[in-house]
């Protein structure tokens, strides 16, 4: 992208993104999908949710979780009384892998400058990892079923992120338990977001970093 991202509104960066996505022949991915699947979202967003890859529905839609998986995140959302539009959501690979196999690490690396610079044009406060494959990004030697639903504060290219990791909504969907598991943990986001504006896991410095970035940002979320 021959464009500084980071000098545009971020809503106008964001459709940039978008269409170098939509034209993106960086992996062979780009050979079977029908649409690409950059995120969609507001370019406010205090939280980014993080998938794994766009399924059937979504390569036919070009939005991202819009299938089952993507009923069961609305639901929880609308529990927490969170919109969707408010939030950001995307995937680490942004075309859909043949027969919805896991991406692999050649494509994972090959996407992610696209969701590197979604993240840094949003700058959100909170980034819910969805799965394993989103998780490894920011947690890269722990096991989801060891971390799921704890928080995470760290740093992350010069941003102060609370990463929450959480069982991907289709794996919930697979057993009731773990999708108990899974609204249960997404119920706490609110309780973890609101402690993030308020600084909790930051120093005094970082604390001032995150007030300067929430009253830039003029976050609106409900
Ligand atoms: Fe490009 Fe990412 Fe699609 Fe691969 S998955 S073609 S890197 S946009």
């Amino acid at each position: 992208m021959k464009v500084d991202l980071l000098k545009l509104p971020p809503g106008e960066a964001l459709e940039v993104i978008a269409k170098n996505v939509a034209k993106c022949r960086r992996c062979s991915l780009s050979a079977g999908r029908t649409h690409s699947v950059p995120g969609e979202g507001s370019a406010q967003a205090e939280v980014v949710f993080i998938g794994e890859a766009p399924g059937f529905n979504e390569d036919q839609r070009g939005v991202p979780f819009c299938g089952r998986a993507g009923r069961l995140l609305d639901q929880a959302l609308e529990n927490i009384s969170w919109k969707r539009q408010s939030v950001f959501i995307t995937n680490v690979v942004k075309c859909r892998p043949p027969n919805n196999r896991d991406p692999l690490p050649e494509e994972i690396v090959a996407c992610q400058p696209f969701l590197n610079w979604q993240i840094k044009i949003i700058k959100p406060l909170m980034i819910v990892t969805l799965g394993r494959f989103s998780m490894a990004k920011f947690l890269p030697h722990v096991k989801i079923s060891q971390v799921h639903g704890q928080v995470y504060p760290l740093r992350w290219q010069g941003l102060r992120l609370v990463v929450v990791p959480l069982y991907h909504p289709a794996a919930a969907l697979r057993s009731g338990r773990l999708r108990q598991v899974f609204l249960d943990e997404f119920a706490k986001l609110p309780g973890y977001l609101n402690l993030a504006k308020k600084g909790f896991w930051f120093s005094e410095e970082e604390k001032e970093m995150v007030e300067e970035a929430g009253a830039s940002q003029q976050l609106k979320l409900i």
